[in-house]
């Protein structure tokens, strides 16, 4: 940590949003993490675009943070400026059938709004625990769901510091991927058209969902949900339980019981702990039936 940087973050974007040596096990749902240099929380776009360009001149890398439900950090954290886009970017407008939505507005407080307006199409999201701008990265999906199918355009920030706007035709979403992950930008804002439906069923609907959810997932432990990607024409907690990965463990990172597409932090659980349980998982499974699996959690970090 560099007093001269900090100073400048802090005369940016006040003392109150800008912390040294934060432990990112705070801000992971897998609870784990060692420190980031810099951990700062802009509360509008202009402001990312000059913390990025302090960090450009100053050469340290930026990592951009939203709930960290789809990140492991390494023990050892990370060199540079974690910029967390949420609480503080999290407005959300409903007008008509679109909402409007700040990148760190939760996808459960999105939800929440469209079915407050008898708004249908978002149900699928409202479990999901991330937020608006680390679900249109990855274009998230659930329960036959996407982003895809609901988002009708992006404000976005590059590299360096211009703001625009894609219609979702140029969003280049894919299973787990869009041009946003490719090309580096920022998620600033989303706009989603909903239909209006019937507000008893989307209660239903998302009552169901929530219940699904908690019975077949193991939500009681920290996690970062699916830690690997569905391989072409299978699926991978079913390639692990039939290799017979169940319960299986490293240190405090288990295969959970429950779920075998999920790695829960069991107790204590270590980055490196993580890291050579999915090592391992993969391995085996690729001996197995010649399959392999890729890490849809992001890593970030020294491990
Ligand atoms: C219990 C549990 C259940 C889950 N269920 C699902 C599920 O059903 N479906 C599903 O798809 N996912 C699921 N996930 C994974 C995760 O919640 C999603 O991937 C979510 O979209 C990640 O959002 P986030 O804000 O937490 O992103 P983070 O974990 O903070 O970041 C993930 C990536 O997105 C990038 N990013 C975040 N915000 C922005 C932004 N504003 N602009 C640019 N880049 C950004 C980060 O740099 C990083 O590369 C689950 C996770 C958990 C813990």
């Amino acid at each position: 940590m560099n007093s001269e940087i900090r100073k400048m973050f802090c005369d940016l974007l006040g003392e109150d949003r800008v912390f040294t040596e934060e432990a990112m096990s705070q801000h992971t749902t897998f609870k784990i993490g060692g420190p980031a240099d810099y951990f700062l929380m802009p509360d509008k776009g202009e402001d990312v675009g000059r913390v990025i360009k302090i960090c450009k001149e100053k050469e340290i890398p930026y990592f951009i943070l939203g709930n960290g439900s789809n990140l492991l950090v390494g023990d050892g954290g990370y060199r540079g400026a974690v910029i967390q886009i949420y609480r503080n970017m999290s407005s959300v407008t409903v007008e008509g059938n679109e909402i409007t939505a700040q990148a760190g507005a939760l996808l459960s407080a999105v939800a929440a709004a469209a079915k407050n307006a008898s708004l249908t199409g978002f149900e699928f999201a409202g479990g999901i625990p991330g937020t608006i701008g680390g679900a249109v990265v990855m274009n998230a999906g659930a329960y036959g769901g996407e982003m895809k199918d609901v988002l009708t355009e992006v404000t976005v920030m590059n590299a360096e510091g211009d703001i625009f706007t894609l219609p979702t035709e140029e969003l280049e979403l894919g299973y787990r991927t869009s041009i946003i992950k490719t090309a580096g930008y920022i998620v600033l804002e989303a706009k989603i058209r909903l239909k209006e439906g019937d507000p008893e069923v989307i209660r239903e609907t998302m009552k169901d969902l929530t219940i699904r959810r908690t019975t077949k997932q193991p939500l009681e432990y920290p996690s970062a949900g699916s830690t690997f990607k569905r391989p072409e024409g299978y699926f991978a907690g079913k390639l692990i339980m039939d290799s017979g990965l169940a319960g299986y463990q490293v240190g405090g990172a288990q295969v959970s019981e429950k779920h075998c597409g999920f790695v829960i932090n069991a107790g204590d659980a270590t980055a490196r702990d993580v890291r050579t349980l999915m090592d391992n998982v993969r391995d085996i499974v690729y001996k197995k039936y010649g399959v392999t699996l890729e890490p849809e959690v992001k890593f970030l970090g020294e491990f």
